[in-house]
């Protein structure tokens, strides 16, 4: 992925792809201080950029460290860099890290930076394809207790139990995992949070130890604008049998509906059918879509 063409934003400037490189005595390299955003763009405009900046900036400040680009700033230069490269649906990532300066676990005065990547990204799925909904593993690993964790962050350090998960269940043939919390209760898959439909009412768990997605909220939003019931709860693994849907959402998961989680299966029905077709509405353009030109 290191190898392409084109530019990333690099501490304030564009730089070729090829060399946004980081020193290999990188703080944020050896103890994970380092946040990031998963963002994209449908018809060249970011849906809710100004939330992702946002949680961008919160997600630094949990870990003690503070971004020094404002927000003005990171999202003038996320719009430069989809405007430079023609992207219209694309995927944005910006990354900020402790630098290289001193190397050990504490790193208080080290260099604060912040890149920003964005890469062409349509829609993989067609409506069809989504439609057939995914398989999910139970994952081995829970999400950590608050008092473990600073899970309000998005932080590199949170996802490595993400990324063993997400591989467990891949080489058992599942598209994604499903994670519980310490306590037992369901939590979130291993990049997207999950809602269930039960009697025509959504269900989701209260996101007290994992990120509370902006793709969950704005679902969330739909769902109520349909005049639907969105009740966020403590749910439990026993209670998996007795759901009739269940998708995910998240930046790059959209709105995904899942067809089974271990032994239990899910129909992909109407509500998830209605919410799939609301978030495709709902990330459109404001203003005229930009189309790529020519060439
Ligand atoms: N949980 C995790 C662990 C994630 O990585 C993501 C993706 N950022 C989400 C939930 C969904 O968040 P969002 O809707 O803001 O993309």
């Amino acid at each position: 992925f290191d190898q392409r063409d084109g530019e990333i934003w690099f501490d304030g400037v564009f730089i070729p792809w090829k060399d946004a490189k980081v020193h290999v005595l990188t703080h944020g390299l050896h103890y994970a201080s380092s946040v990031f955003e998963g963002e994209r763009a449908y018809g060249g405009e970011v849906f809710k950029l100004e939330e992702h900046t946002e949680r961008l900036h919160m997600s630094a400040d949990v870990l003690g460290f503070e971004i020094p680009y404002s927000a003005e700033v990171i999202n003038a230069a996320t719009k430069e860099l989809l405007r430079r490269h023609n992207l219209v649906d694309a995927y944005i990532r910006p990354v900020a890290w402790r630098g290289s300066e001193m190397m050990g676990v504490s790193a208080q005065h080290n260099t604060i930076h912040l890149a920003i990547a964005a890469w062409e990204w349509p829609s993989y799925f067609k409506p069809e394809e989504r439609l057939k909904g995914i398989r999910l593993d139970m994952a081995d690993y829970r999400r950590p207790d608050p008092r473990t964790a600073p899970y309000k962050s998005k932080a590199a350090g949170l996802y490595m139990i993400c990324t063993l998960s997400k591989h467990a269940a891949e080489r058992k043939g599942y598209a994604d995992a499903l994670m519980l919390d310490w306590r037992g209760q369901v939590a979130e898959a291993t990049g997207a949070n999950v809602f269930f439909v039960k009697d025509g009412k959504l269900h989701t768990p209260t996101p007290d130890c994992f990120l509370d997605g902006i793709t969950r909220r704005t679902v969330i939003g739909l769902a109520r604008a349909r005049g639907l019931e969105v009740i966020e709860r403590a749910i439990m693994p026993e209670e998996l049998s007795g759901f009739e849907q269940c998708f995910l959402t998240g930046t790059a998961a959209e709105v995904t509906p899942v067809s089974e989680i271990g032994p239990h299966n899910f129909q992909v029905g109407e509500i998830s059918r209605v919410l799939m077709e609301d978030y495709t509405a709902a990330v459109q353009p404001k203003a005229a879509p930009r189309v790529a030109a020519a060439g």
